[in-house]
């Protein structure tokens, strides 16, 4: 097994699916399968979900709401994501464990950081909610953050283009694909693969990161195996 511990972002609006807002049952349901499938290998996954597809501090803003307050509730999003995946994991067989950057003892534990490590050591599938628990920060940050302290091998960031491109693959047909990046030379080009406070974050620890196309199936398994379809950046 090329990692052994690994940390994967999910966006939040990666969650809708075909819908504008909320969580897809059906997105859901592939996640949880694609998930299953690298924890049943002995991979130790823990994942930090996204809350656009519920609510995003910057938007807050437009409608009147006070910034910090707006990053709070998209921590919260972030929270109802997480819940949700949670849920659908158990329903698949698996263990899981939800901490939360914000103290909400009801529904998840606290981050403990050597508690994180111990959950993951026993196979159970930890999801890090609420973010770091701190406005202006975003869940990439949180990614890059909670991979460094649970000191996985590798960030994960799962989105719905197969990698990193010249410029958005999604508007310019021409654009190509980048198999490996510095990162450097991914700062150099200005490309747009993380936030700077999570992409530093990650340059400064010697974390790579892979992004690749989570709603292809089978794409996270073979990134295990070494076979990553997708971008590198260390
Ligand atoms: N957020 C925050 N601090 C954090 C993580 C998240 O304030 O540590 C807020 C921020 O407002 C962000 C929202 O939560 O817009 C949802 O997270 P994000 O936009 O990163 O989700 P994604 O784009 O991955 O769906």
């Amino acid at each position: 097994m090329k990692y052994k511990r690994i940390l994967l972002k999910l966006s939040g609006e990666s969650l809708m699916g075909e819908n504008q807002y909320g969580i897809d049952p059906i997105r859901l349901e592939q996640y949880t399968h694609e998930i299953k499938n690298v924890v049943e290998m002995g991979v130790e996954v823990a994942i930090v979900i996204g809350g656009g597809n519920i609510f995003r501090g910057v938007q807050a803003e437009s409608s009147g709401i006070d910034r910090v307050q707006g990053d709070y509730m998209g921590m919260l999003a972030t929270v109802i994501n997480g819940m949700a995946l949670q849920s659908a994991l158990e329903k698949a067989g698996l263990y899981t464990r939800m901490m939360s950057g914000i103290k909400m003892e009801q529904v998840c534990e606290p981050f403990i950081k050597r508690r994180a490590v111990r959950h993951l050591e026993k196979g159970r599938v930890v999801i890090f909610g609420a973010g770091i628990g701190n406005p202006y920060f975003t869940t990439d940050s949180t990614a890059s953050l909670r991979a460094i302290e649970i000191q996985a091998d590798v960030v994960l960031k799962g989105t719905r283009v197969d990698g990193v491109y010249t410029s958005d693959p999604e508007k310019n047909p021409e654009a190509t694909k980048y198999a490996n990046l510095s990162f450097q030379e991914a700062y150099e080009k200005g490309l747009n693969i993380m936030d700077m406070t999570a992409f530093t974050l990650c340059q400064e620890n010697n974390l790579p990161i892979i992004v690749f196309d989570m709603n292809k199936s089978g794409n996270l398994a073979e990134i295990m195996n070494g076979n990553v379809n997708g971008t590198i950046i260390n």
